[in-house]
């Protein structure tokens, strides 16, 4: 007897339409901040919205979890949606579901329609869990667990049960005004709702470091902005098309995209280089650039730099230089990366998109202007000293003025 062609009523499942078919989007943290979690949450929903550019009408809170109504969006949309989702910060995971009236048979039309989705993608193998919410609904979960599964043996031969390793789990959950059923689970990226800790400045240089650095300020609900510092005409217009498609990469992951504020450099290095000694060179201008952030993060708003080093990685990035670097700007400086490694920092700039950017062979302003051997200690009395000489009041007053916010 052919599964879709039934005999009599108790072979098969009575067909149940589902109320609606729908991506559920579990949130991360955001359950967890108690007397937040209103806003976290009406945060999350917006930029959701923004992200996967679906209408508000679409998106409703229930059971603690956001329904992404799908209506009549055809598959490869869906995708599409779930794709976006998955850069959305917050979201814990992302899965198809149904949401089917609260009956027994509306449950398993759902389940069985579930399975055989699987199965047409490659599924041999199966568990399912139910979870009853709605104590009013007459057939324990065990019972469910046992009946259920039956049904699905009988309607789907290609299926067995594995308890252990299945290839598909199916999750029903019963509630008191609908069931909702649905399967594999897509990670989402974790993580805070931007817009939700502040707005953070970050320094951008075109390596591979500072966009994942970024990466992770945008991750932990800050809304950033960039500033990058060039050297034209030390640097060319590719090296600056570089540093805007990194942050068109990294806009990916936010509601709203990100301006990038341009600063040229060159004059600033050139005093330096020619004024100082080049062992100071590097901590010279790094703490420059950290005091032109600080002033721009001050007129616009920014609670905080964000910036790429991490410890020991080159011999400027010791713990004496970051101090003297910190020491150029009262503001608080974010440095993601502090414990990670270079092998780990890259695996993830591949993962988030910038890697193949990063990589490009245009020098940014930093590498023409790096002396042989940087100093690995600064004393802040001789760094204060030898600024002294530098002029740079004036320079950087210049730097600002011919500086310009740009929409990318
Ligand atoms: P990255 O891979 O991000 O370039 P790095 O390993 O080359 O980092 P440094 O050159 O010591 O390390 O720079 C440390 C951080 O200083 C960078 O991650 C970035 O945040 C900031 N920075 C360096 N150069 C620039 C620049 N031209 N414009 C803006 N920020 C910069
Ligand atoms: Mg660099």
């Amino acid at each position: 007897m052919s599964s879709t062609t039934p005999q009599n009523e108790s072979d098969t499942a009575a067909e149940v339409r589902p109320l609606r078919e729908m991506l559920l989007i579990a949130f991360d943290e955001v359950a967890l901040k108690r007397g937040q979690r209103a806003r976290f949450i009406e945060r999350l929903r917006e930029n959701i919205i923004a992200q996967a550019g679906c209408s508000p009408k679409r998106l409703a809170l229930r059971h603690g979890r956001l329904e992404l109504d799908l209506g009549d969006l055809g598959e490869p949309e869906s995708i599409e949606v779930v794709r976006s989702l998955s850069r959305v910060f917050g979201i814990k995971w992302i899965a198809a579901a149904e949401a089917v009236p609260v009956s027994l048979e509306a449950l398993e039309s759902a389940v069985v329609r579930c399975a055989r989705a699987a199965v047409a993608g490659g599924a041999r193998s199966f568990k399912l869990e139910h979870s009853r919410k709605n104590k009013a609904f007459p057939v324990q979960s065990q019972d469910l667990n046992r009946d259920v599964g039956a049904l699905v043996l009988s309607e789907i031969p290609e299926l067995r049960v594995d308890v252990h390793n299945p290839d598909l789990l199916i999750i029903s959950e019963v509630r008191r005004d609908q069931v909702t059923v649905f399967a594999e689970k897509q990670p989402g990226p974790e993580g805070l709702p931007i817009g939700t800790t502040g707005a953070a400045l970050a320094l951008l240089s075109g390596g591979i470091d500072s966009p994942v650095a970024a990466w992770y300020a945008m991750k932990r609900g800050l809304q950033v902005e960039y500033i990058h510092f060039h050297s034209p005409p030390y640097t060319g217009l590719k090296a600056q098309e570089k540093v805007r498609d990194l942050v068109h990469a990294l806009n990916r992951w936010a509601p709203d995209s990100a301006r990038l504020f341009l600063v040229p450099f060159a004059r600033i290095q050139e005093a330096i280089a020619e004024r100082a000694p080049s062992g100071y060179w590097t901590v010279l201008q790094r703490r420059v650039m950290q005091r032109i952030a600080g002033t721009v993060a001050e007129q616009n708003g920014f609670d905080a730099l964000v910036g790429g080093d991490s410890i020991g990685q080159v011999a400027s990035q010791t713990l004496s230089n970051m101090a003297a670097i910190d020491a150029a700007t009262p503001h608080l400086v974010l440095r993601p990366l502090l414990g990670f490694d270079k092998v780990a920092i890259v695996n993830l700039a591949r993962r988030i998109g910038t890697y193949d950017i990063s990589i490009r062979p245009f020098e940014d302003c930093c590498v023409l202007f790096a002396p042989r051997n940087p100093a690995i200690t600064s004393d802040p009395a001789a760094v204060n000293e030898l600024e002294k000489d530098l002029g740079l009041e004036s320079l950087i007053e210049t730097a600002l003025r011919e500086s310009e916010w740009i929409e990318v």
